[in-house]
């Protein structure tokens, strides 16, 4: 039956988790660094723990993935570069990362360290992990809302490896896609300090006003996901690796988790006992199946529950179930040895274990015994005095001259350092070695024409009214474009079209509709650069120097750099692109697969309309439906305002200012170009965006 033999895939936030973990079964566990970590609230591992882990790890034939996934500033890559040079040398098997400046570092400096694509880079097509692939990548991580056919798809498509989170929290927005906790209080998700504004309440108004959604609910809280029984359905779909989430959980969830997963890693009916052993160690209101059978609504969501509560007493019988899954000790590792004392001569001793084999010889000579010689008895007895190690003396050869004497202390000492040396060989893989010192990148965009006024809409109306207005170019997104061609191209501006940030493989985008100009929204858009003049979009969330100059090595034409930099940042990037910045407009903060407005109604109603998402403190989101996929948007409550700040941005690269146009009418898109002409500051609400805080 199990010709595929999964990886089952465990988080731990500390050593002792990681022992948990690899003792109950876990082929490989994911652990955090003290920086770059997308947990910072997790209690992550020292470098010095991270040694610990992998040689922990590897011994007992597991292996350990460091994440490095989160947005890196210019400033911090030295760091990232350091980092990752620890774990390199350390043995780490390989780096789950998302940042595309982390990519091409990693790339040039350490060519064979093993690459996974962080769920953050949102993958979530077979064009996206064939991309992935071509970049290095020996594995992604998919984005959890995939179903199983689009799973199987990629699979038979792309010869990469596929990981898939099948047990743990889901967030509702796409990974890698979202903003809301970044600008709602400067914790971003991208940065690994999510504050889950998700588990909050909301009411759902619709663009009258109204309450649809009936007195505050948990309208984007998603319960967890559990996967335990459709393990066969995944061996189908040729996926490599089994990821449970959870960095930030306790021992004892991680212990039961990753038990039980072992426990049918060969498929099989899940016992009812088990299911209400992993409900009780932590769900919300039960679980869900996700996305797997592409069926969303509200029964995926934490509805009605405040989500204090899902933190309900753990039963006493899963307790000590946790208890002594955590007292589980792995065998000791059996080595053997070959040892030789000859007379007048320093000691030779040869061990051997899980196929590496070490030689070590003493210092001191063996001298002829004064009064009792040395016997076999005892050099067997010195060198299985193996106490904290995780070895343990199998068989042993020795030859012994007689009437020798050697001390104690020397074989003690021998013994430590051929275990030390067999425990390195085991522990580190053969590699090539670091290629160079880091060096800062210098990129130079090489433009300094004028700079474009480029306005985003999302209505003809409005399309027409920023083409009046003054823009130079009008950015429509793709839907617009597929059903207003000629009328967008007959505009007296430049219309490019900004491709959809999720397109799944049932769904393409029609190419040959497409204009030359277009703007990327996911990795797997920037290969339409070897057709059109390709913007890297926002949403590629491109933060630093080198992640500017892997795009343009991939033939991208200009970026719109991340609107999570602040003006320090974007000052010491040195981008080899010409580079946009967003300086109009609500910022899109979460896009969402699971349609809130169906979850409300109890059905879909898409129209391609707007509604409200209001927080307990009667702020209110625009939320965009878009009909045909009932996904949503979810839009900042006030727009980015800059227009009396622009001379604070800085110039050189910049080639375009970006506007976005949500909800504006067509009089209020014409005053806000006219207010930008003329440095005007703004009569209603506004933020500054992270321009002058950052994340
Ligand atoms: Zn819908």
């Amino acid at each position: 039956m199990s010709d595929c033999k999964f990886e089952i895939l465990s988080p731990a936030g500390s050593f002792d988790t990681l022992v948990c973990a690899v003792n109950n079964g876990a082929d490989a566990v994911y652990i955090g660094g003290q920086s770059f970590s997308a947990r910072k609230n997790a209690v992550n591992f020292s470098n010095e723990e991270i040694l610990s882990a992998v040689r922990y790890a590897h011994l007992h034939n597991a292996k350990v993935y460091v994440t490095l996934n989160t947005l890196v500033a210019d400033s911090e890559l030295k760091e990232a570069y350091d980092f990752t040079a620890f774990c390199y040398r350390a043995g780490v098997d390989a780096l789950i990362i998302q940042d595309l400046g982390i990519l091409h570092m990693v790339r040039s400096y350490f060519p064979d360290f093993e690459i996974h694509a962080s769920t953050q880079m949102t993958v979530h097509n077979a064009a996206g992990a064939r991309l992935a692939k071509e970049m290095g990548f020996k594995r992604v991580v998919l984005s959890r809302e995939l179903s199983f056919e689009e799973i199987k798809k990629i699979s038979r498509s792309v010869d990469i490896e596929l990981e898939v989170f099948v047990h743990g929290a889901l967030c509702m927005s796409y990974s890698g896609q979202c903003l809301m906790s970044s600008f709602l209080g400067a914790r971003s998700g991208n940065r690994g300090a999510c504050a889950q504004p998700c588990r909050l309440p909301y009411t759902l108004l619709d663009k009258s006003g109204k309450d649809v959604s009936g007195r505050d609910k948990y309208l984007l809280s998603l319960k967890d996901l559990c996967l335990v029984d459709e393990i066969d359905t995944l061996r189908e779909c040729k996926v490599t690796s089994l990821k449970i989430e959870g960095r930030m959980k306790s021992s004892d969830y991680v212990s039961i988790v990753t038990s039980i997963y072992n426990k049918y890693r060969n498929g099989g009916k899940v016992s009812g006992e088990d299911l209400s052993i992993l409900k009780n160690i932590f769900s919300r209101s039960g679980f869900t199946k996700g996305y797997l059978n592409a069926d969303t609504g509200r029964h995926m969501l934490n509805y009605n529950q405040n989500n204090d509560k899902v933190y309900s007493n753990i039963s006493e019988s899963v307790k000590s179930l946790a208890d002594e899954l955590k007292s589980i000790t792995p065998p000791k590792i059996p080595f053997t040895a070959k040892a030789c004392v000859s007379m007048a001569k320093p000691m030779e001793l040869t061990v051997c274990a899980m196929g590496k084999t070490v030689n070590v010889t003493g210092s001191i000579p063996a001298q002829e015994a004064v009064s009792v010689p040395l016997t076999e008895e005892r050099i067997i007895s010195q060198l299985a005095k193996t106490g904290a190690t995780e070895f343990e003396l199998g068989d042993a050869a020795i030859t012994l001259d007689e009437g020798v004497s050697l001390p104690v202390k020397e074989i003690n000492e021998l013994r430590r350092s051929a275990l030390s040396m067999l425990t390195d060989a085991v522990c580190l893989p053969e590699r090539l070695g670091v290629n160079g010192q880091f060096q800062p990148c210098i990129g130079s965009a090489g433009f300094d024409g004028k700079v474009s006024f480029n306005a985003e809409v999302m209505t003809l109306e409005q399309a027409h009214a920023a083409a009046m207005a003054g823009f130079d170019k009008v950015l429509v997104p793709y839907s617009l474009y597929e059903k207003h061609k000629a009328e967008l191209d007959g505009l007296p501006a430049l219309a490019a079209v900004i491709l959809p940030p999720i397109v799944r493989d049932m769904n393409p985008v029609d190419d040959d509709i497409l204009p030359c100009e277009v703007y990327a929204s996911n990795i797997s858009q920037i290969n339409y650069a070897s057709g059109h003049t390709v913007t890297a979009d926002f949403r590629i969330n491109t933060f630093n120097s080198y992640a500017v100059k892997l795009l343009k090595e991939q033939g991208v034409h200009s970026v719109c750099l991340s609107p999570e930099l602040n003006l320090r940042q974007i000052h010491l990037l040195t981008s080899s692109l010409p580079a946009e910045l967003i300086v109009y407009g609500r910022i899109p903060l979460m896009t969402v697969q699971n349609c809130v407005v169906k979850s409300a109604h109890g059905r879909c109603s898409c129209t391609d309309d707007v509604y409200y998402l209001r927080d307990r403190k009667g702020v209110k989101f625009p939320v965009f439906t878009h009909k045909g996929s009932c996904t949503n948007t979810i839009y900042n409550s006030t727009p980015v305002y800059m227009a009396d700040r622009l001379s604070e941005l800085p110039r050189e690269g910049i080639c375009a200012y970006r506007f976005i146009f949500t909800t504006e009418t067509p009089d209020h898109i014409e005053s806000i170009i006219f207010n930008y002409k003329n440095s005007l500051k703004y009569d209603g609400d506004f933020t500054r965006g992270h321009y002058y805080r950052g994340v």
